[in-house]
């Protein structure tokens, strides 16, 4: 049993990372003030595909994917798109993912997230239950479905999920349209995963959370960071445009927008940001049971609250460059490929997901300002990782503690 018990902490970012982090310190007596700019989950954290997945243990750093990466960029209907005008910018980063690409690094990454993903539901349905899901959180399963095309890439998937004892119920394309009827016939195979679910509202999730984060006696301040510094032995200081405030200990979790704050703290960190985008289709949720991710698009539905959510697409492009007309018009195009009943779709948004080249977090103390927490880098799993995250942070700043193996989420690798 632990002693310590760190007497203040906080946090830049009300993310999902962010708020779970905060409801964790707040539920061991430690206590924390999160900064925000904007409101609660208002960021990735709103427009996300609200796939809660613990399966999806295999990411985009493979092999497989790189030898395929010319081909997509090449086509205008492709789940990959650039930025040209970002790239000089990401050649550090695109140089270290594609060393990041070997067969033995995407096992590494695989094994690493499966060891966090694995304990990600049990996380969340510990503070689900503490708060009302009524109408937010459907527990249907999840499908993906594919073509013939590659299918070498799928049967790799399901030999490491296998290998791992990830549970999936693969599915010819008779039983995946005797689950969803509407779905046009134009792949050839799927799989469910029975136990994942999905939010209908990852936003209000996330302020619920949060509304209970400060019932139990969290603070928010509104606020920009412009910097955080630790001052001196157990001093940390968040310093916003008008005033200073002083902690013992600061939990950065500001997803993809971290950069800036760890380059002042001289700490080279290549995070990122994967673009991605969603259209909401109104009153047409009950087309589909269950969010359907077509894998060769890159691109999936979620039926929610606001109505049908087609999200996706990866573009690489920064923070800076207006939405792009053509990934809205492909992921518009995807969805009517499986729904050809769909009619005009609303909400146009760009999301950045956090994202580092070896596509691991960085979940870990500074390495110069042991004060200092980083919690971001979640990249496409962010969502599913929040509650988890807050229990492993919170564990960190009291100094508890684990059996996981958190050394492969140090910021260390990339120093
Ligand atoms: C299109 C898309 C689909 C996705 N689908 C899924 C999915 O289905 N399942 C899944 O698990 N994940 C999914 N993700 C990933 C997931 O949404 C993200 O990884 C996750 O939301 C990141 O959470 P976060 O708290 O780290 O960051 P964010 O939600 O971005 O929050 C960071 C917060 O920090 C604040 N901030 C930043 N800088 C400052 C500053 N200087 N001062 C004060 N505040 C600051 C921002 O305002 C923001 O509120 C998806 C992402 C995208 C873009």
């Amino acid at each position: 049993m632990n002693n310590y018990k760190c007497n203040s902490v906080g946090i830049v970012g009300a993310g999902i990372q962010g708020v779970c982090i905060g409801l964790q310190l707040i539920k061991k007596k430690i206590p924390v003030t999160i900064f925000d700019k904007n409101d609660p989950g208002s960021m990735s954290s709103y427009g996300n595909a609200g796939h809660f997945s613990p399966y999806a243990v295999v990411q985009l750093n493979r092999p497989d994917v790189i030898y395929d990466i010319p081909k997509m960029l090449l086509s205008s209907y492709g789940p990959l798109a650039l930025k040209w005008n970002y790239i000089p910018k990401m050649i550090p980063w695109i140089l270290k993912y594609l060393k990041s690409s070997t067969k033995k690094s995407m096992m590494h990454t695989t094994r690493y997230m499966h060891q966090i993903l694995d304990l990600s539901l049990d996380a969340y349905d510990e503070i689900l239950s503490e708060i009302d899901t009524t109408n937010l959180v459907e527990r249907r399963g999840i499908i993906y479905v594919w073509t013939n095309k590659n299918l070498k890439s799928r049967k790799m998937e399901i030999k490491i999920r296998n290998d791992l004892g990830i549970k999936q119920r693969l599915l010819n394309k008779e039983e995946v349209l005797e689950l969803e009827p509407n779905l046009s016939p134009v792949f050839d195979a799927g799989v469910i995963y029975d136990y994942a679910y999905h939010a209908r509202d990852p936003k209000e999730i996330t302020k619920k959370l949060f509304e209970l984060f400060l019932k139990s006696g969290g603070e928010f301040k509104k606020k920009e960071v412009i910097s955080v510094e630790q001052t001196r032995y157990n001093q940390t200081q968040i310093k916003t445009n008008s005033e200073k405030f002083k902690f013992e200990k600061i939990v950065l979790a500001s997803g993809a927008f971290s950069k800036k704050l760890t380059d002042q703290l001289g700490e080279k960190i290549p995070l990122d940001t994967e673009r991605g985008y969603h259209v909401h289709y109104k009153n047409m949720d009950h087309l589909l049971k269950r969010p359907v991710i077509f894998l060769d698009r890159g691109f999936g539905m979620t039926p929610m609250n606001q109505g049908l959510r087609a999200v996706g697409t990866v573009e690489l492009g920064g923070f800076d460059n207006p939405i792009s007309k053509k990934r809205i018009d492909y992921i518009d195009k995807c969805a009517k490929e499986l729904l050809p009943q769909l009619g005009d779709y609303h909400d146009e948004w760009l999301g950045f997901r956090p994202t580092l080249p070896d596509f691991l977090p960085i979940i870990g103390p500074s390495l110069k300002n042991k004060n200092i927490i980083y919690a971001f880098g979640h990249h496409h799993l962010g969502w599913t990782l929040g509650a988890i995250t807050g229990k492993i942070v919170s564990g960190i700043v009291n100094e508890e503690k684990t059996n996981l193996d958190l050394s492969p989420y140090s910021s260390a690798r990339f120093n």
